[in-house]
């Protein structure tokens, strides 16, 4: 028996899947051990858990032992001349680039948000804004330690171990887990981007200006309006990013300090931004993202900011500007879809998207279009094209409509070749799983689960939902 005083409710990051599960949070190696001892000797399953930013159920196992990283959390060698770093897989990327950013590196690769742990990561092997020319975080990851299901610990290099690197990272926690992360940060030389802003007013415009900006940019994002329709369908704020070159900061060391990175702590001068999602709660319906979306738009194509400097952290984190932002979707959470398109396909495959959405009456609340790049991981959610991600408010009357839903754009995607995201996921089917992984990935998969877990001790919701 477990205490029962270990039982909590987690939930997916979007709150819209949640489990009860014994949670552990080792502070050593030796104790993450031993909960894997006590998880065997129960007949309970394990699944790990970084900062559960995670959208669905990656990091969540019902009943199971949940190993929550986040106090195995200690910088443990750091070279300001060569920007190797070795962490802990509970440090974050908020505590990475805070303590390497005076010494002017900054994490190569980063999600949207900042709160992330290394070990979450490094398992879901994330993309940033620059996917198109940084690839995944894995590509910057030098080694790591890993420890399997039987306690062992290997050391696995990039070079030195290169198949089996490229199969661990991003294998969902299903093989094992990271101890230890030493990876290469980005040289910098201010702790600002030169941001330019640029307006397309439909879906083809959009492509178009990725295209002929994607040459010039470090990093590049479109925001799509999922409310426009007919010829404006698509239509899209992008927002380019550069690194400055060295000597173009006439301050660096005053903008690659952590205050200049800081989110102000109001929005507007006025409100306090940890109430900001009370006020978006009344506009987190269809109306209001409607005006939400429109008023984006156009506060672009008029607006007099087209081109701007900007501090990496306020670019690269521009949802944790306001924090809490999800609770303004109400209790039901919400999902994000993201699919990923070889470039070839594209475009019809968005367009016939943003079409079923509107014409089902679920229009996604927010919209991210990315370009990315292929890579040699194997259970990569990359391909050579792009990537949409759209963010559907959950209720009790339209879940099982959305979930019907998801299902048709999985049609769309897997007819285009497209590929899926674990860590965003909460409704992939286990045949459209299959059929994107290919049955010889999954092959090379499951022969190293039984290598590393034979028992099958390492399971989550997503794990038992799609394998
Ligand atoms: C607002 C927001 C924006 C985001 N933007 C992006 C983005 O731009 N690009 C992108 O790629 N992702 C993005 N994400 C997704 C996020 O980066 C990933 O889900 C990431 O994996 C979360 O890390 P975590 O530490 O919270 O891990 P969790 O969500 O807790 O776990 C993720 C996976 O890692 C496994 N795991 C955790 N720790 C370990 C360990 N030590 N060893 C082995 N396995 C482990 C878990 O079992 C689980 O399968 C975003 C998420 C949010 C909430």
């Amino acid at each position: 028996m477990l205490p029962v005083e270990r039982l909590e409710r987690l939930k997916g990051w979007g709150g819209a899947v949640d489990a009860t599960a014994y949670v552990y949070r080792p502070s050593t190696v030796e104790q993450l051990r031993e909960a894997i001892s006590t998880a065997r000797e129960t007949g309970h399953t394990i699944t790990f858990r970084g900062a559960g930013r995670s959208y669905g159920d990656a990091s969540l196992g019902r009943e199971n032992i949940v190993i929550d990283f986040t106090r195995m959390n200690r910088i443990l060698a750091w070279d300001p001349k060569s920007g190797i770093i070795t962490c802990e897989p509970g440090v974050t990327i908020k505590q990475l680039w805070e303590y390497t950013i005076e010494d002017g590196w900054w994490p190569p690769v980063v999600p949207g948000t900042m709160f992330p742990t290394l070990g979450g990561v490094l398992a879901m092997n994330i993309h940033g804004k620059n996917n198109f020319n940084a690839g995944t975080i894995g590509e910057h990851v030098c080694a790591f330690e890993f420890l399997a299901a039987s306690g062992a610990e290997f050391h696995v290099g990039r070079e030195t171990d290169a198949d089996l690197f490229h199969s661990i990272v991003g294998s969902f926690g299903m093989l094992g887990c990271f101890t230890s992360i030493t990876l290469k940060l980005k040289k910098v030389y201010s702790g600002d981007l030169d941001v330019k802003v640029f307006v397309a007013k439909n879906l083809h415009k959009l492509f178009e200006i990725f295209y002929r900006e994607l040459p010039h940019s470090d990093y590049l994002v479109g925001w799509i309006d999922g409310f426009a329709r007919g010829s404006g369908l698509g239509r899209a704020v992008i927002h380019r990013a550069n690194y400055l070159g060295p000597g173009v900061d006439p301050t660096p060391a005053k903008t690659l300090r952590v205050p200049h990175q800081n989110l102000p702590e109001t929005i507007a001068g006025i409100v306090p931004k940890s109430m900001v999602w009370l006020f978006l709660r009344p506009f987190t319906n269809r109306l209001g993202m409607a005006v939400v979306n429109t008023a984006k738009y156009w506060s672009a194509v008029i607006g007099p900011r087209k081109q701007f400097r900007q501090a990496h952290a306020a670019f690269a984190f521009l949802l944790d500007y306001v924090p809490d932002w999800k609770k303004s979707y109400g209790s039901g959470g919400l999902v994000q879809y993201q699919s990923f398109i070889p470039q070839e396909h594209a475009e019809e495959t968005f367009r016939q998207q943003l079409e079923l959405c509107q014409k089902e009456d679920l229009v996604p609340l927010l919209a991210v279009f990315k370009r990315h790049r292929q890579d040699s991981f194997l259970m990569t959610h990359a391909v050579d094209g792009f990537s949409l991600a759209l963010d559907f408010k959950v209720t009790e009357e339209n879940r099982s409509k959305l979930w019907a839903l998801t299902e048709r754009l999985n049609a769309l995607v897997l007819s285009a070749g497209g590929r899926f995201y674990m860590a965003k996921d909460a409704t992939l089917t286990r045949e459209a799983f299959r059929s994107f992984i290919g049955e010889k990935a999954l092959h090379t998969f499951l022969e190293l689960k039984r290598r590393f877990d034979p028992q099958g001790l390492f399971e989550t919701e997503l794990s038992r939902r799609l394998l």
